[in-house]
């Protein structure tokens, strides 16, 4: 059986056989592998996005039948920097697509838009922060933004609720502005696509950003190397 779905490729593996997997963020089915054999001389790189066409063996495996490119994301590779924290969204669409429970499909358009962002330069720091808020929000893992009913100052880890100086918990949570709730709502409030739309102060970024790490650090055990190698090289 053939068909054909539009999706990003996020990555590349070698098989036992003379075989490449390709791990293909895709529209309606979610993250999936697809077989190419190694002989064939057309070789796709990370971040092609555009409709593949795919045969479905009786034994429900996706071989690679073609491939119409409609957006390579070339001016994301020009900066090391940005690869990296490509290579970072990545990781942490891989990390929820091993489980097949996880409908990722709605992570499409997040990571579409993000990518096209860096490469017209965005800012990094709005871009990753509303990348991972958003993944931790369509994988499960909303921020409740309930309140304690005093000053809000604080951020919880634990489940992404408001409080104040005397109800946080040490060590499980973030100190927020008034502007950085404001962008939290925003990103929370928003369609994938259209997340990335505002824009804030820089220290109020830096408190986004911080939040948005520490949340999904928090709840998931992702070791992105992607991440760290980012961390390594970016300068605000
Ligand atoms: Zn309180």
């Amino acid at each position: 059986m053939t068909c054909k779905v539009k999706g990003i490729l996020l990555r590349i593996s070698p098989t036992v056989r003379d075989e490449r997997m390709l791990t293909i963020l895709t529209d309606r089915l979610g993250c999936i592998a697809v077989f190419q054999k190694s002989g064939r001389k057309v070789q796709y790189d990370q971040f092609y996005y555009g409709e593949w066409v795919l045969y479905q063996t009786g034994g429900g495996n996706y071989l690679l039948n073609g491939f119409a490119p409609e957006e390579l994301f070339h001016p994301l590779r020009e900066q090391m920097e940005n690869t990296f924290l490509a290579s970072y969204f990545a990781q942490m669409v891989l990390y929820f697509g091993r489980d097949e429970e996880n409908d990722c499909s709605e992570l499409l358009p997040l990571l579409l838009n993000g990518l096209y962002l860096l490469g017209k330069g965005k800012d990094p720091l709005l871009v990753k922060s509303v990348f991972e808020l958003k993944t931790m929000q369509l994988m499960g893992y909303c921020p409740t933004l309930a309140t304690c009913g005093h000053e809000l100052t604080y951020f919880s880890l634990e489940d992404g609720s408001l409080c104040c100086d005397a109800c946080a918990a040490p060590n499980k949570s973030v100190r927020v502005s008034a502007t950085t709730l404001a962008a939290l709502a925003h990103i929370l409030n928003k369609a994938p696509s259209k997340a990335y739309g505002f824009s804030i102060p820089k220290d109020d970024l830096l408190g986004l950003s911080l939040l948005a790490e520490r949340f999904s650090e928090y709840h998931l055990e992702l070791r992105a190397s992607a991440l760290q190698m980012w961390k390594d090289i970016y300068h605000e």
